[in-house]
């Protein structure tokens, strides 16, 4: 964003022009006006056919007619604005057209629009209130900002947020103006370059509401405020923060969220950025000229590659929702309200601590009451963060952690309506644990293998009826990573994979369905990555640049650090059985076997060295150098010198290459669920959009010409795939099918 006065793009003529074609003839049917004979105007939002009210250019242009009405009829003393939907408050604006929003002009349009309307309904002569019973964000709040008094109910959805930087958008609306100047520079800040929403208690707290009424006596409450408004017994008092008040004040909060922002950010996504910096222009000056200011970074923002890249993953978040995982076909689903957990270890420990945290009931089997302990004492320490951080309180984890028992046989099992296996990762142990629990549960029971790396179709083997069996792959940390891949067998019926998506929702995860292959899918795509850097690091010896390269890149850590998070030896084993099932282009790099074979010592984080070394400070474990330097001049290994463009693009590329593969071979459903998936699941950067949209992004004509470089220099492992190629020479994208 531009900070001079005079960046504007669009001439003023342009703008009023295009503004009039917007505001269409069309009238929906999406909002009621009815005035008493009080002279009390009751404007109400509740979209047809719709589960929440949203602001599109067609309801807005409705309600400024309805404005107009009201402005024209002298009778009416105060406007009050609510909604008829369930929860739901005003959702935002309509997303679907922020995403067909195609150069800057047609931006302006677009944003000028609703900023106008909302404008007016602030100028408007008479007091305006409004109720907030559901859940108020973006162009909602907006609106409910314009309004002088804003009472939140006690309707526990009710919650108030302007979430737009997670779209790569800032409020458009007058939510930079307006949000600060009613709750102060430090809590706009926070919300507004955060995206996150606050509940009416902290509403209040702010000043961001007057008052939280009862939901069960809503009429009496509004008419007791309402009178009150018209008798002028309201004062509302300023929230604003001491630290405002004092000389420097503002520059000091100001400069702290820039800080704070660029650690966070890492600069990466801009519009934050844009919101810190209209703030700072526009706070404590006049509303008219920064709500211009606000347009236009709106503007430059809404036409950006990273503002597309969010919207489209918001929009494949909404897909996953609606998803039960049969790609179109229906199935009944079985409930799961209780639950057993096989394995009390790392993954047994957090998957118990899940069902518990979610109010199911949960059996845990271990073959050792000190393993069980173990299990224990994992889920509380978890749920003891969660008491820090006064998520919940004690009274609720005790409530909680008494959904949770234990048992060293099977017993307790007969009544289970899912279990999970989550023992050490060994075919032989993992079949034997099936065919026993098959004849313990009910015949309807589903069961399921966490398993990271093993087949479904050979463990379903064990079983007598294999229909029932499926993979459900947790990530590590089971109580932060959000992804659960399902892995359909060849025999798992359409019941239990449509139960398993819809217990992973209920458990709060975004399930992704996938194919039973090696790796299954996120594994099988990032290996070839932590192997390819591999590579690099023993033809170069540069590993602090790689993995500063590729955090550059948008990585939240580089190849190594992360081999050394995942632990190296869990690393290899994984790369090992991925070379064992694709063969030589996943050839396990000559470094990594000779640390997993010949330096046992050098596990990663868990052992305090790995490529890198934790004490207090993490430095780089020189030794690998010499580690390397001696394994080149056995194995003569080519010195190769890399530029920075090049290194990337062999751990991207590998990426995209292996990604388009598992497109091809239908590992999974589409382009945009692989990309959920890598960014949950891998950490691939949410604003390049995942790993084919980067592509698409990029050009695949390019992708595939620099794959056929990298082919000649390095090996047969970057042949473009079958889809990449056809792909790239019809002029299509992965997002176009
Ligand atoms: P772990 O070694 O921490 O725990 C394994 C547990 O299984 C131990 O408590 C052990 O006592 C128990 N166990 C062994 N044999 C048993 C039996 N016959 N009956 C009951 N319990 C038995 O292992 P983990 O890291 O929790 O991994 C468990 C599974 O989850 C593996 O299949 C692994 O591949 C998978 N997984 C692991 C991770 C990870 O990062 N650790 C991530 C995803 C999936």
């Amino acid at each position: 964003m531009t900070t001079q006065n005079n960046s504007i793009k669009i001439s003023q003529s342009e703008k009023k022009s295009s503004s009039k074609a917007q505001l269409s003839n069309k009238v929906s049917k999406s909002i009621s006006l009815e005035i008493d004979k009080n002279g009390i105007a009751n404007l109400v939002f509740d979209l047809p056919k719709e589960k929440v009210n949203k602001l599109s250019a067609i309801v807005l242009t409705d309600f400024e007619k309805k404005l107009d009405e009201i402005t024209k009829n002298e009778s009416v003393k105060i406007l009050v604005i609510s909604s008829n939907k369930s929860g739901n408050f005003i959702a935002g604006a309509d997303i679907n057209e922020i995403k067909s929003i195609s150069s800057e002009k047609d931006a302006y349009n677009k944003v000028s629009q609703g900023q106008n309307i909302i404008t007016k309904l602030s100028n408007l002569k008479i007091p305006t209130i409004a109720i907030i019973s559901g859940s108020c964000l973006g162009g909602g709040l907006e609106l409910a900002l314009a309004c002088d008094y804003r009472l939140a109910t006690t309707n526990s959805k009710a919650i108030l947020g302007l979430p737009e930087v997670n779209l790569g958008i800032i409020p458009g609306f007058g939510g930079t103006q307006r949000l600060p100047r009613i709750v102060g520079l430090q809590q706009s800040l926070s919300m507004i370059l955060s995206g996150k929403s606050i509940n009416a208690k902290k509403s209040l707290k702010i000043g961001l509401v007057n008052a939280i009424i009862n939901e069960s006596f809503l009429k009496p409450q509004i008419d007791e405020f309402i009178e009150k408004v018209l008798s002028s017994k309201i004062k509302v008092k300023s929230k604003k923060p001491v630290l405002e008040k004092i000389p420097f004040g503002k520059s000091l909060i100001i400069n702290f969220a820039f800080n704070n922002l660029s650690t966070k950010t890492n600069g990466k996504y801009p519009a934050p950025h844009y919101a810190l910096e209209v703030i700072r222009r526009t706070y404590g000056k006049d509303i008219n000229k920064g709500l211009k200011i606000e347009i236009e970074a709106f503007c430059e923002l809404a036409v950006g590659e990273v503002c597309k890249n969010m919207i489209e993953l918001f929009f494949t978040n909404e897909a996953l929702k609606k998803d039960n995982g049969l790609e179109g076909k229906n199935a009944e689903i079985i409930k799961v309200k209780k639950a057993a957990v096989v394995g009390a270890g790392i993954m047994g420990g957090g998957i118990v601590w899940l069902f518990a945290k979610n109010d199911i009931d949960v059996r845990l089997k271990d073959i050792a009451q000190k393993a069980i302990s173990i299990g224990y004492s994992q889920i509380n320490k978890i749920f003891s963060q969660l008491k820090k951080i006064r998520k919940l309180t004690k009274y609720q984890i005790s409530l909680k952690t008494s959904k949770v028992s234990s048992t060293l046989d099977y017993s307790g099992f007969n009544n289970r309506d899912l279990i999970i296996e989550a023992v050490i990762e060994d075919i032989k142990i993992k079949k034997k644990i099936f065919s026993e629990i098959e004849g313990r549960v009910s015949k309807e029971a589903i069961i399921a293998s966490n398993t990271s790396s093993l087949s479904i179709n050979e463990m379903a083997k064990s079983l007598k009826n294999p229909s029932r069996f499926i993979g459900m792959h947790f990530f590590n940390p089971v109580n932060r990573m959000p992804l659960v891949e399902v892995i359909k067998g060849e025999k798992t019926d359409d019941k239990t994979i449509a139960s398993t998506v819809a217990l992973a929702k209920n458990l709060g995860k975004t399930p992704i369905v996938v194919k039973d292959v090696a790796g299954f899918l996120v594994n099988r795509i990032l290996l070839p990555y932590l192997n390819e850097s591999a590579y690099i690091l023993q033809e170069s010896g540069d590993m602090v640049k790689i993995d500063s390269l590729i955090e550059d890149f948008g990585m939240p850590m580089g190849p190594f650090t992360l081999a050394d998070v995942v632990g190296i030896d869990v690393g290899v084993k994984v790369a090992r059985s991925l070379q064992e099932s694709y063969g030589t282009r996943m050839k396990v790099a000559e470094i990594l076997n000779e640390i997993y074979d010949n330096h046992k010592d050098l596990l990663g984080k868990k052992s305090k060295i790995g490529f890198y070394k934790y004490s207090k400070e993490t430095k780089v474990n020189k030794n690998i150098y010499s580690i390397v330097s001696k394994l080149v001049k056995k194995n003569k290994i080519k010195k190769l010198h890399h530029s920075d463009s090049e290194i990337v693009d062999r751990c991207i590329l590998i990426m995209v290459n292996e990604s388009a593969k598992c497109l091809e071979e239908g590992v999974v459903q589409n382009a945009r669920y692989l990309d959920m998936a890598m960014i949950i699941g891998a950490g691939f950067p949410a604003f390049r959009g995942g790993v084919l949209r980067y592509a698409d992004n990029r050009g695949l004509k390019d992708i595939v010409k620099k794959l056929e470089d990298l082919n000649k220099k390095y090996g047969q492992r970057f042949e473009a795939s079958k889809l990449l190629t056809k792909l790239a020479k019809e002029d299509k994208k992965f997002y176009d099918q």
